[in-house]
């Protein structure tokens, strides 16, 4: 047997599989917290909405949304740089 903690709620619990997110209880229930399932959603909600103003700011500026995503990533690190000086 294994000892696992629940990726849910945290709760230890052991199972002979080798691999195991869920104590037995939230397998039985089935259910993900309302908070989650709510993140999920919303989740999901901004990605659709940013895919959109993505491509159509992508394809007026005449790059691919791949290409815009990177330049956008690269921007990010250039302005949130580590400062790794020690003073
Ligand atoms: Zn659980």
């Amino acid at each position: 047997m294994l000892t696992f903690s629940c990726q849910l709620y945290g709760n230890e619990f052991e199972t002979a599989s080798n691999q195991a997110k869920y104590c037995p209880d939230c397998r039985k229930k089935q259910e993900i917290p309302p908070k989650i399932a709510c993140q999920r959603k919303l989740q999901q909600i901004i990605l659709c909405m940013y895919r959109e103003k993505l491509k159509s700011y992508a394809e007026s500026h005449g790059l691919s949304v791949n290409k815009l995503f990177l330049t956008a990533l690269q921007e990010y690190r250039t302005n949130h740089k580590e400062d790794n000086s020690n003073g």
